[in-house]
């Protein structure tokens, strides 16, 4: 199902820097990750020159894009790709349109969503959930391999904080205000 999602300043800033772009290839002949992606970078790019913003937004290959850099640093036109994509992964996560069982957001969700909680990552917990979300078989063969650890000392389910995490939040909200610097 498609729908209309609005830009935001930073996607409209985005979209006239991509209206430079001649659509030469040169970046998805360079990128390491293209036989993984259902669009290359040069398709995204005309996806959104199309007004087809909602296609870019639920690709697949905005996750599997590894920030490399190689599209943007051989771009003739110097356009900002890898930028433009993560602005791509931002309102992919707003909108809710991410692929929900693919393991990039949803580590990214998790790992944003614990250091916003108590400015500190949890290991295990991010382990567990991401196994649950999106492969939850492979928890039952790791589950050994976790209880072994757990009992070395160097796995902890414990929730861990460090000293005011009500100031991190606040520098967190500052910069995204209207998510609660949250994705
Ligand atoms: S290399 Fe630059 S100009 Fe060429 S298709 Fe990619 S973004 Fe467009
Ligand atoms: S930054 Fe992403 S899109 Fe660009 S070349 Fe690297 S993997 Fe490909």
């Amino acid at each position: 199902m498609s729908m209309t999602l609005g830009l935001s300043s930073q996607e409209s800033i985005d979209a006239e820097v991509l209206r430079g772009c001649t659509q030469c290839g040169t970046c998805s002949a360079v990128c390491p990750m293209i036989d993984y992606m259902d669009y290359s970078p040069r398709v995204l790019n005309a996806l959104r020159l199309s007004g087809r913003y909602d296609e870019a937004l639920r690709s697949r290959a905005i996750w599997d894009c590894t920030s490399c850099y190689a599209c943007t640093v051989n771009c003739p036109k110097q356009i900002p790709i890898t930028e433009t994509i993560y602005s791509l992964k931002r309102a992919s996560m707003r909108a809710g349109v991410y692929p929900h069982r693919f393991t990039t957001p949803v580590l990214v969700k998790e790992f944003v969503h614990y250091v916003h909680r108590g400015g500190r990552n949890s290991e295990a917990w991010m382990s567990l959930l991401l196994y649950l979300r999106t492969r939850p078989f492979h928890l039952v063969r790791f589950a050994p391999l976790g209880l072994r650890m757990m009992r070395l000392g160097r796995l902890s389910l414990r929730h861990e904080s460090i000293r005011e995490p009500a100031q991190l939040r606040l520098v967190l909200d500052a910069l995204e205000p209207s998510r609660g610097g949250r994705p």
